[in-house]
């Protein structure tokens, strides 16, 4: 079994997921006693968010190659960094390490290319549903068609992912914004859509969408453990 290194803590809600995912899965696959053999160095989220507000890119990939660098000094075999905005400095962190680092956008357009999914959705921060990094990403490597939310819908996506869930926070009403917009992209043409940022599955599941969910948490997590039991 190789050692997961998790780049965590943003959010340490989400990051949660992960270490439960992996070690599920682990005793899943193996039985008994098995766990997931991984570290997990885990920032303080306040310090890289203030950093996202000023959109200092440079520094949060100074910040997170050095978290790269120190897992793998500790024995880490590959990294997952566990959240889908501070992919933006992916190919930052992936420089500073001589190890691999699966890329969660790819582990995502995977299974929607498995199912047989052409036209997607994708809720995320702001970060995510607007920049090229990861839309770019999902549509010029994987080939998929990716619709994203109108202005005022990615503000209120946006803005429920920070001021709710990476606090813990589960909101019925924020609940039913989510589904309202999910049903507009279905309405759009969404065939599937991407549960683009790790806290999001906190919030809604299959039972709130009428086309199938991809949550990226759950997909990143299965890459891992595919990665990690490999021979
Ligand atoms: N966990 C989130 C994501 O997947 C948002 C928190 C962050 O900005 O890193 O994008």
């Amino acid at each position: 079994m190789k050692t997961i290194g998790l780049i965590g803590g943003m959010s340490w809600e989400s990051t949660l997921e992960y270490y439960r995912l992996l070690n599920e899965g682990v005793k899943a696959r193996l039985g008994g006693f098995h766990s997931a053999k991984c570290l997990l160095y885990s920032v303080d989220f306040a310090e890289i968010e203030a950093l996202q507000q000023v959109e200092d890119w440079p520094r949060m990939a100074q910040v997170l190659a050095d978290v790269a660098r120190r897992l793998e000094g500790g024995g880490a075999d590959f990294l997952i960094l566990c959240t889908n905005t501070m992919h933006r400095v992916a190919n930052e962190i992936q420089a500073a390490v001589a190890i691999p680092l699966l890329h969660i956008a790819d582990a995502t357009a995977e299974a929607v290319r498995t199912a047989g999914i052409q036209r997607v959705g994708l809720l995320g921060t702001r970060f995510t549903m607007e920049q090229d990094f990861y839309v770019g990403r999902l549509k010029q490597r994987h080939g998929l068609d990716v619709l994203v939310p109108a202005a005022a819908e990615r503000e209120l996506i946006h803005r429920v992912i920070f001021d709710e869930l990476c606090l813990g926070k589960i909101e019925p009403t924020s609940r039913n914004r989510y589904r309202e917009i999910m049903a507009r992209l279905v309405e759009n043409g969404a065939q599937g859509i991407i549960l683009g940022c790790t806290e999001i599955g906190l919030l809604v599941g299959a039972e709130d969408s009428a086309v199938p969910l991809f949550d990226t948490t759950r997909l990143h997590a299965e890459a891992a453990l595919a990665f990690t039991l490999r021979e």
